[in-house]
């Protein structure tokens, strides 16, 4: 029987691929293509709600760039040729590549080589037909965006009209260090914002979520203000994702988290348009 490909199944092995995986995604209503450049798990933060299992502290591992280019092009092959939506039992509807999303088992900005990576994925999807028409997107926690690699990947993203989805959980530095587990000032953030916004279209994405303190409304007011803040220093975000906890974490800290309920969303979204942002919402 075959298998079917739903919006619940997110296993990055589905394909048998060590970079290359598929999926049906919610929120894009149509196949996202993932490329993992951490197949090692790991992540050089610690998000409470990460769904990465066996996440560790660390960078992406040297890359396979023949490996890449082989699974990549195959791969299209498979869904822009072949049977692929067949095999998985992909609905009518959400037969369409919506996205090829560089979003991994861990921190992509942390490959050596980020930007060579960009551009090979880049080539091969436009000489196939994939680009322009479908999205290309890196996740990414921002966090690297100083160094002048991670920039240069910025900078070609740009060239093939790419978007950076810059991950704000929190506006406080004790609200990141409960939700990421990671020390970035509130400097760091704001610099590594402007730089991104400079070099390529950037949109925040936020997950909300119920966890001590996180979101509370001290933690929400910040938010707000920083991303008031933003504005006025005219740091050009495209867009405000919104979005909660979809799949359970796999991390110790799971027992303690809980969706935000809709009304929780709707509130918070509310507010972020009323700053004058592009907001969206998944919940
Ligand atoms: S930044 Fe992403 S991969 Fe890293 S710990 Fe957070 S959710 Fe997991």
């Amino acid at each position: 029987m075959p298998k079917t490909l739903s919006t619940n199944d997110h296993d990055r092995n589905i394909a048998g691929l060590r970079y290359v995986y598929p999926v049906i995604s919610r929120r894009s209503g149509g196949l996202s293509i993932g490329i993992n450049f951490n197949p090692n798990n790991a992540c050089n933060w610690h998000c409470v709600y990460c769904q990465v299992p066996g996440l560790q502290r660390g960078n992406a591992p040297e890359m396979d760039f023949d490996l890449l280019e082989r699974e990549l092009r195959s791969f299209l092959n498979q869904v822009l040729n072949g049977d692929f939506y067949q095999r998985f039992n992909v609905p009518e509807p959400q037969r369409v590549i919506k996205d090829i999303a560089i979003s991994g088992n861990g921190e992509p900005t942390s490959l050596k080589n980020l930007d060579k990576a960009i551009k090979l994925i880049g080539d091969i999807a436009s000489q196939v037909g994939v680009f322009p028409g479908s999205r290309y997107v890196l996740i990414s926690n921002g966090s690297l965006i100083n160094q002048a690699g991670v920039q240069q990947g910025l900078e070609t993203l740009a060239r093939y009209n790419g978007e950076l989805w810059f991950k704000v959980d929190s506006a406080t530095e004790s609200g990141r260090k409960l939700i990421n587990r990671t020390g970035q000032s509130q400097q760091k953030l704001l610099e590594h914002l402007q730089i991104a916004a400079k070099l390529c279209r950037t949109k925040i994405q936020t997950c909300v979520f119920s966890y001590r303190f996180a979101w509370s409304d001290q933690e929400k007011q910040a938010y707000l203000s920083l991303l008031k803040q933003l504005r006025q220093m005219g740091i050009d975000i495209e867009q405000v994702m919104l979005y909660s906890l979809a799949r359970p974490s796999l991390q110790a800290e799971a027992v303690e988290l809980a969706k935000a309920s809709a009304a929780t969303m709707d509130a918070l979204a509310a507010d972020v348009k009323a700053l004058g942002y592009n907001v969206s919402v998944s919940y």
